[in-house]
């Protein structure tokens, strides 16, 4: 029998979505300031969306670091590269490479 993970309700998925979002945003916008909050911001997302057991949305999935969790903000923690049709994001953190195929 197939293990049946039981989801939460729908809208708390889509309000935790949101969340995820925001959080991003601010990330964003943190950044400039101060790195490390970026990176809080990045935490609490992740456990938002584990928690609701819900993805993170592939646009934001790729600013930040799979191995680390650093957010990745291109041109200051971590280098951008396309290479035989895959975007190739390289964190200066912990040197770990994350390749996205080009639809
Ligand atoms: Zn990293």
């Amino acid at each position: 029998m197939p293990k049946i993970y039981n989801k939460k309700p729908i809208h708390q998925q889509k309000i935790a979505e949101k969340r995820i979002k925001f959080l991003f945003q601010h990330a964003k916008e943190m950044f400039r300031e101060d790195s490390n909050a970026s990176d809080k911001y990045v935490m609490m997302a992740r456990r938002i969306a584990m928690k609701y057991k819900i993805k993170i949305p592939s646009p934001l999935k790729k600013k930040f670091c799979k191995n680390c969790h650093k957010y990745l903000m291109p041109g200051a923690n971590c280098r951008v590269r396309i290479h035989k049709h895959r975007i190739i994001y390289y964190c200066f953190g912990c040197r770990h490479y994350m390749r996205h195929p080009v639809k």
